[in-house]
């Protein structure tokens, strides 16, 4: 099965062109961005030259600070603003890697696996001695998969409202793949739309076969079946110690997110959907009609009334329990779109890509304050450039502060360091150890 590009933005995914062919897409694309948007283009430019934290991201996907064959053999594409798309890129180092993104001036960077060869010599290699050998494990959300439940936004659209279903995801995902997997390095990004991404850079993540990456796809993943099916969630009545983990984060958020902020109980259509979880019909019907012949009651109230209803139609505490826990799964857990996480060869936007519908950066998230992430506060190519002249001006331009750290771009510029740093200890003390015989 061919590598897909992760299509945030729309576009085909194999379309990849030739070599002698290039010069003449950026030519085109040079052409379409500045009649699309001419200050995109200009600020993409800034951003680039300015903002993009290249040394980092190079020593994050090298996992060291010399190069070697986790960067040079690491495959990145490009989609440029004419949208041709350019995969089997590959870079000798952060300067190479540098100095093609602003050539090409890609509205998009995907990052691939790292091969058993150069990817750019892909053309001049047998298939078999080009194998994608190794990628961190991804986990991508996308809001546009709990389009069935939220009642605020539709599409690429979100709000506030709807964004804590994403946070929900985080910290759901984030104990699970630390506690149960033992993973320590996260990366946590927002999508620059409507999603977040997360990069789990671990070694044994990134040497995990794709059965392997499968396996914890499928005990991760609690809501199953397409758009066709109502009911997407069945629990045990004992439930495995990460699902009650898990519960203790989505009962915190059921109250307020469904029933206050997407008033899931306020409509009859939205209640009957929720209601259709509940298997016996005699138990939806009574409930619709009391709820129908008073439109004052309020939704905690009618949450009550659903496990008053299960108790007073024989089922016992334990199983009323269960179908209320399978309601609250079915509204909050993380849906997870299983190809990007189970294909190693699949790739996925990468960090620091400015989106070009909001023109916001694709910045990092720390899991530990999600709650106080704010998507509609991160930062634009616009206000980047404004913050530099505003911070330029009063103080002229020879104030030792880098570009970034005039800007609110910092924050998110230190949980990527952080990020970062945490790995290339691990690598160092790795390597101390190995020159002591300590490890094996
Ligand atoms: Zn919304």
């Amino acid at each position: 099965m061919p590598a897909l590009a992760n299509d945030d933005f729309g576009l085909h995914d194999d379309d990849v062109i030739m070599d002698e062919a290039v010069d003449k897409a950026i030519f085109r694309s040079t052409i379409m961005s500045s009649q699309d948007d001419a200050d995109y283009g200009t600020l993409l430019r800034m951003f680039y030259q300015r903002f993009f934290p290249y040394k980092m991201y190079f020593n994050w996907l090298n996992y060291d600070t010399l190069p070697n064959k986790n960067f040079f053999n690491r495959e990145f594409s490009f989609t440029l603003a004419s949208d041709v798309y350019l995969r089997y890129n590959s870079f000798a180092d952060a300067e190479e890697f540098r100095r093609e993104i602003e050539r090409l001036q890609p509205v998009k960077i995907d990052i691939g696996a790292i091969y058993t060869a150069k990817p750019k010599d892909k053309k001049q290699l047998r298939p078999q001695a080009f194998q994608p050998v190794e990628k961190e494990l991804v986990f991508d959300i996308d809001m546009t998969d709990y389009d069935e439940i939220r009642t605020c936004c539709s599409g690429g659209a979100i709000c506030l409202k709807c964004w804590e279903f994403m946070t929900i995801a985080v910290k759901v995902l984030d104990e699970a793949l630390r506690q149960d997997f033992g993973f320590k390095h996260l990366l946590w990004v927002y999508s620059g739309r409507r999603g977040v991404h997360c990069w789990v850079s671990d070694e044994t993540a990134r040497k995990l076969s794709n059965d392997s990456r499968k396996a914890i796809v499928t005990y991760l993943e609690v809501v199953k079946g397409g758009a066709q099916a109502s009911k997407k969630v069945r629990l045990n009545q004992l439930l495995h110690p990460s699902l009650s983990r898990a519960l203790d984060v989505l009962k915190d958020y059921f109250p307020q997110l469904i029933l206050e902020k997407q008033h899931v109980l306020a409509e009859p259509e939205t209640w009957n959907k929720l209601l259709e979880l509940i298997s016996d019909q005699v138990i939806r019907q009574a409930l619709d009609e009391r709820w129908q012949a008073d439109p004052t009651r309020s939704a905690q109230a009618k949450w009550k009334d659903i496990k008053q209803q299960l108790l007073a139609s024989n089922y016992n505490e334990a199983r009323a329990e269960t179908v209320m826990r399978e309601i609250i799964f079915q509204y909050t857990y993380p849906r997870l779109d299983d190809n990007v996480s189970v294909h190693i060869n699949h790739l996925l936007k990468s960090p620091f890509c400015v989106h070009p519908k909001t023109n916001r950066v694709c910045v990092p998230i720390d899991p530990q304050t999600c709650d106080s992430f704010n998507p509609l506060e991160v930062p634009t190519l616009a206000r980047l450039h404004q913050e530099l002249n505003d911070y330029n001006s009063p103080y002229g331009s020879g104030k030792s502060l880098s570009d970034i750290e005039k800007t609110s771009l910092a924050p998110y510029i230190k949980i990527f360091d952080t990020f970062v740093n945490e790995l290339l200890k691990e690598v160092r003390d790795q390597k101390r150890g190995k020159s002591y015989g300590v490890l094996k």
